[in-house]
């Protein structure tokens, strides 16, 4: 099989074995992005030169007889949302065009630690807002699946990388399912992490409350080699949880779900707005599930209906704060710097030219929700429904071990059909918002292809706060009893780029 279709972990034995050095893999998916990433577009920034010495350097340490991590010398696509002191970093946006970070983010240094070689940094829609990467200042990513298809946002640059094999796996961040719905619309496994399980530091903060890395992968196994690689406690992040990290390998490589407790949300049974093939796919992974030995029961989480509108007045709420420092002063872009105008004339025409579409929605939706005599009603509110929906997550797992849920409404949606529908585009992430809300685990892992598409459709497991080897042990025996079925992995059932 060529070096491209192999998984990281097995990237990582060829590595460590000398059956492959760092730089013939990484040249391998350098090769494999200058052959695609034309059509597909993951991909903002690539040095393949930066690239090869990274791997240049694994080689060399590993030559000199030192002892290397089982990711040492494994190509990453890295989520333009990081910082990196080596490459650029954007944010998909015109405001940050041209600034150099002058550090690291926390998981940028920790990939690095790790041995893990940078290729690039990934296409995703600006400041992670939105849910299929055409928000984005340098257009849009295309779905290996199908091109004229979305690849899902806010990490869809990072989906469509390790769907057309440009990487093994990739760094994404889920603010309300930009990891799990773009791993779900390219057959992909999403992991989001418990908030504060992943470090924060150096990721351009969306909504601070619910921003939370994770790792996108072909396989369950991957996912959580980079989770592991990546995750623990970080003293630059004051949200950062200090505890061990959950063995999630270790239950990525148990994979059994006897005796297990499954609940399956009743509120996201269905009803308008779901395709009927996502859940007919998402029946019989309950069907599998009960094969496999686990109890599954039907959960009632009756706010979980007001999670959509209560994360759009909280989301948009903080990142108006949050972007507020993007005043032309300090980064990137700044316009109308004539000598002639002042500072607050700069400021405008600089976000004014800097800022897409959506982000200025945000702005101003955050702005009235935060302002006064409006506070109580809308901000106020939402948060009280936040801990409403906490609250159905604690009596769930009172009954039982996980929840699941379709992981998306629907496949990938055709670029260009909800671009100026704010609103539909708002309902891909109908499912995974709940976990963000509340800052528990949830992973999406593949569950088949839709009939009326032939596109893939996930399957979300949801965990409680720092359970998250749980939804790893159940999506791993998901994805090998799927996989006995289908013959290998769904992605091989890709047309050919
Ligand atoms: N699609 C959601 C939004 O636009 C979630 C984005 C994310 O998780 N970063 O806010």
């Amino acid at each position: 099989m060529s070096i491209i279709k192999k998984t990281a972990a097995e990237l990582g034995e060829l590595i460590a074995s000398g059956e492959a050095s760092a730089v013939e893999v990484t040249q391998a998916h350098l090769d494999r992005i200058a052959a695609v990433d034309d059509s597909v577009k993951a991909f903002v920034h690539v040095d393949p030169d930066v690239a090869l010495a990274q791997a240049r350097a694994v080689d060399d340490r590993k030559a000199a007889g030192e002892t290397l991590g089982p990711l040492a010398g494994v190509p990453i696509a890295h989520k333009d949302v990081f910082t990196t002191s080596d490459m650029p970093t954007t944010c998909s946006s015109k405001i940050l065009e041209g600034w150099r970070p002058p550090y690291d983010a926390t998981i940028t240094q920790r990939l690095r630690e790790a041995g893990l070689v940078i290729l690039g940094k990934t296409n995703m829609d600006e400041f992670a807002m939105g849910s299929s990467t055409e928000n984005s200042a340098f257009g849009p990513t295309h779905n290996p699946w199908d091109l004229n298809k979305i690849p899902g946002g806010s990490s869809g640059g990072s989906s469509a990388a390790v769907a057309a094999y440009e990487a093994p796996f990739a760094t994404g961040t889920d603010t309300g399912g930009s990891i799990r719905q773009p791993a779900a619309v390219t057959g992909l496994v999403g992991m989001k992490p418990t908030y504060g399980g992943s470090s924060r530091y150096g990721v351009i903060a969306f909504a601070s409350s619910l921003d939370t890395p994770g790792p996108l992968a072909r396989t369950v196994l991957d996912a959580a080699l980079l989770h592991e690689a990546f995750s623990g406690h970080d003293p630059m992040d004051s949200t950062s949880i200090d505890q061990p990290v959950p063995a999630v390998v270790e239950a990525a490589r148990r994979a059994d779900v006897a005796g297990l407790r499954v609940g399956v949300v009743k509120e996201f049974g269905g009803g308008e707005g779901y395709q009927p093939g996502v859940l007919a796919r998402f029946h019989e992974a309950v069907e599998l599930l009960e094969s496999l030995g686990a109890k599954v029961v039907e959960v009632s989480c009756p706010h979980f209906t007001y999670a959509l509108p209560a994360y759009y007045l909280i989301a948009p709420s903080e990142c108006s704060s949050n972007l507020a420092r993007f005043d032309g002063m300090r980064y990137g872009l700044r316009v109308g710097d004539d000598g002639t105008r002042s500072a607050e004339e700069v400021m405008a025409l600089t976000r004014a030219e800097g800022f897409g579409d959506e982000v200025k929605r945000r702005i101003m939706l955050g702005t009235y929700a935060l302002s006064s005599g409006y506070y109580d009603a809308y901000y106020g509110k939402a948060q009280q429904v936040r801990t409403l929906i906490t609250r159905d997550f604690d009596a769930a797992f009172e009954q039982v071990d996980v929840l699941i849920s379709p992981t998306t409404p629907t496949t990938a949606f055709p670029i260009g059909e909800r671009a100026d529908d704010p609103m539909a585009m708002y309902l891909a992430d109908l499912c995974t918002i709940p976990s963000n809300l509340a800052g528990n685990a949830a992973i999406s892992v593949p569950c088949g292809l839709a009939d009326e598409d032939s596109l893939p459709v996930g399957l979300q497991i949801m965990a409680p706060v720092l359970a998250d080897d749980r939804v790893y042990r159940v999506g791993a025996a998901v994805e090998q009893a799927l996989q006995d079925r289908w013959g290998g992995p769904l992605l091989a059932k890709a047309p050919a780029l």
